[in-house]
């Protein structure tokens, strides 16, 4: 079963439709990669799956009815400044839907987001500071914060959006590289094509609002 499916759905803003008959369905593990140019609908449609937004017609079938849970990372990571990265990345578990953390105790809690942390291969900045993180690590760690509940979807809106072209390419890398560790399905947003091409299993195009989604049928997986 897809871990979130949308049927038919359409958003108007004021009466201007945004998104127009927009059916996608995300595979469990799978990354899907939308990419389409400013104000094609991009982040109202990871609103929508993420139900920080509603539908105004057509189903939006979410993970929530499985048992699983989504998460969302921004352009911006978003750290609390005055906690270490540990802390940062505990506050996913805090904030838990059901409430785990409280009933679990701090040394699962604890257990839980050194394992994330080791499993994203940044167990060196446990206990740093977000004020001695470079961007790029910033975002590693908000993916760190997303995924330490094990979500069933993980929704990233243009991540790397803010870095420098030589931080981006590396975030880029590694986001591949612990893809396969985590086995989150995942939907990436963003409005470079080669980024989707580079990270999606499937690559879908949203056109100018209220433009179709269509998808490429192979995406290629090499970097030029
Ligand atoms: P609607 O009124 O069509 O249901 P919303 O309730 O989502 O749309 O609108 C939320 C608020 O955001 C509105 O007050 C709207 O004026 C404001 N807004 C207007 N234009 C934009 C924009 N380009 N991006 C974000 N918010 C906007
Ligand atoms: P993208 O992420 O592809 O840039 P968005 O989903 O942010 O596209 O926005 C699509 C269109 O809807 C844009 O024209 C934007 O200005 C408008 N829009 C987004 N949010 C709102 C809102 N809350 N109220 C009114 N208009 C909005």
């Amino acid at each position: 079963a897809a871990v979130a499916e949308l049927r038919g759905v359409g958003v108007a803003y004021g009466g201007r439709p945004v998104l127009a008959d927009v059916d996608l369905r995300i595979e469990p593990g799978e990354l899907l990669a939308i990419v389409g140019p400013s104000g094609a609908g991009k982040s109202t449609l990871l609103r929508v799956l993420a139900s920080l937004r509603e539908a105004d017609s057509g189903q939006v079938l979410r993970p929530e009815a499985g048992g699983g849970s989504t998460r969302v990372v921004f352009q911006a990571p978003h750290l609390l400044p005055w906690r270490s990265v540990s802390g940062n990345v505990r506050i996913g578990l805090e904030y838990r839907a059901n409430g785990g953390h409280r009933r679990r105790g701090r040394a699962d809690a604890n257990a839980q987001v050194a394992t994330a942390l080791d499993e994203l291969g940044i167990a060196d900045l446990a206990n740093r500071r977000p004020g001695q993180l470079s961007g790029g690590q910033a975002q590693r760690v908000a993916v760190a914060r997303a995924v330490v509940a094990n979500p069933s979807l993980l929704l990233l809106d243009e991540p790397f959006g803010a870095l420098d072209p030589l931080t981006r390419a590396d975030a880029q890398e590694w986001l591949r590289g612990v893809r396969e560790r985590l086995g989150i399905a995942m939907l990436l947003i963003t409005h470079d094509l080669e980024e989707a091409l580079y990270l999606g299993d499937r690559v879908g195009l949203l056109h100018a609002a209220p433009g179709p989604l269509e998808f490429l049928d192979s995406p290629v997986h090499e970097r030029a």
